[in-house]
């Protein structure tokens, strides 16, 4: 049993209005946004204090081995932030910047993320503090197989179920479902492969999971398209972060006739206004680790790959990318949100006074999240869908939650994000009414 594999600290819960840091944290942005939509429609007072803090935030501190037989420590992080819909849910991070602020904002976005497109989970994420560069394969498994171990029963298939983010994939995946699976009683194994979702196909992942957070943006930028009358063939299209959301949408992208012009990655820019092949340098970035060196493409910098007028701008990295400083310099007209939390709320000032569109992430990169729900699912009833039986639910699915988000914009005059969260707090209040608090 795992009784004895404890949680290392559980640290007070965030008051949603905090005294202001000098420099505004990802929380703080999600505060902004959260005050915003629930003064406009009025929030119960009640359920407004609720879901204005999270409801678990666990730190654990490891020790591995590394090759060299020196022990290192590390610092990894799970927040929950609420279940009132579901089991808490979202992805794990290894990342240098994984810290517990971030984390818990990103939490947060997960549970409004799932209420608006209607699956039956809450918010959660998680991480590392780490550069997976920084370590070897061998290692980075140590590491994932003695986190999991750390976290212990804070997650499970019925309470708590991660999923790749940045730097994961499903190779970790399948190492969390292993270490999982081995620390519970055996008569639970064969019931509890769902513990956490992106895992490889083989091993119970679903088809479509590698590409549904880029197929649900390219799905909302084609009802987009659909609603302004606006043609993708002969678009052009920029993309920051050329990983699995990134690459996979411009991937994507590139039937409808649209052409990738730009791309930044962690290693820099490139830009060819006569277009970039998506296949070919996904298969460049995969062999390479990044997009630097990328033959017969100029490098340009990063103010330049801000600059670069296209028709369509998709943040797919990391977030705090589109800001007071960096809005001003776009010359596009839609910015579809691939990356968690890429505009702060300074951004989003500027986007809307130049009447730049946003398809925000909390609706955009939901596809994620709904074939995740997908594959938890088969994995619960035994059982195997077909690609397009796949692509076809999270179509209906991300396009339900797209026309609730438009026609709350329209009924509240407001922006889209303002819009996405009232669709996600109406929801959410509606059941903490239904179900009342305990006791
Ligand atoms: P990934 O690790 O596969 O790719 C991240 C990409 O961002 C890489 O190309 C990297 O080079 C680039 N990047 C990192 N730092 C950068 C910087 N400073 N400037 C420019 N580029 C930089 O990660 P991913 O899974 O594609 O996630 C990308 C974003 O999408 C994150 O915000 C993540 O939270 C969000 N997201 C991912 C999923 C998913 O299913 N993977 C779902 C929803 C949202």
């Amino acid at each position: 049993m795992r009784e004895d594999v404890a949680v290392k600290e559980q640290v007070a819960r965030p008051q949603e209005k905090s005294a202001l840091p000098q420099k505004m944290s990802l929380y703080d942005n999600v505060v902004r946004q959260f005050s915003k939509a629930a003064d406009l429609m009025r929030l119960d007072p009640d359920i407004r204090k609720i879901l204005g803090r999270t409801t678990n935030e666990i730190v654990v501190t490891f020790p591995v081995k590394m090759d060299d037989g020196r022990i290192e420590m590390f610092t990894g992080y799970r927040v929950q932030h609420n279940n009132a819909l579901g089991p808490f849910k979202g992805g794990l991070r290894y990342h240098p910047s994984v810290e517990i602020d971030e984390v818990r904002a990103l939490a947060t976005w997960m549970t409004w993320k799932s209420a608006i497109v209607n699956v039956p989970f809450g918010g959660a994420k998680g991480g590392i503090q780490l550069d997976p560069s920084s370590c070897d394969l061998r290692e980075l498994e140590r590491i994932t197989r003695r986190f999991t171990f750390a976290l212990g029963n804070n997650i499970g298939p019925e309470y708590d179920i991660p999923a790749p983010d940045v730097n994961t994939n499903p190779q970790i995946m399948a190492w969390i479902v292993d270490t999982y699976l081995s620390t519970i009683p055996p008569h639970e194994r064969q019931a509890s492969g769902h513990v956490v979702t992106g895992k490889p196909v083989e091993l119970g992942g679903s088809l479509g999971r590698d590409k549904a957070t880029g197929q649900g943006v390219v799905f909302t930028i084609e009802q987009w398209a659909k609603d302004n009358s606006f043609d993708l063939k002969g678009a052009t299209y920029t993309v920051q972060g050329f990983g699995n959301v990134g690459s996979w949408v411009a991937r994507l992208l590139k039937p409808q006739g649209s052409k990738l012009i730009a791309v930044e990655d962690v290693t820099g820019a490139i830009s060819d206004s006569k277009g970039i092949d998506p296949d070919d340098l996904a298969k460049y970035v995969r062999q390479h680790g990044g997009l630097v060196g990328y033959p017969k493409i100029s490098p340009i910098d990063h103010d330049a790959f801000f600059q670069t007028k296209a028709d369509i701008f998709i943040p797919a990295a990391l977030e705090n990318q589109i800001t007071a400083d960096t809005a001003p310099l776009l010359n596009v007209k839609l910015v579809a949100e691939g990356a968690n939390g890429p505009t702060d709320p300074e951004g989003d000032r500027v986007l809307e006074e130049r009447r730049i569109d946003v398809i925000p992430d909390i609706l955009c990169n939901s596809g994620g999240v709904i074939v995740s729900y997908f594959e938890w699912l088969q994995n619960k009833r035994s059982e195997f869908w077909d690609l397009e039986e796949v692509d076809a639910k999270l179509h209906k699915k991300i396009i339900n939650g797209y026309q609730r988000v438009r026609d709350t914009a329209r009924s509240f005059n407001t922006d889209w994000r303002t819009a996405a969260y009232i669709v996600a707090l109406s929801r959410l209040e509606t059941v903490y009414k239904e179900r009342g608090i305990f006791p």
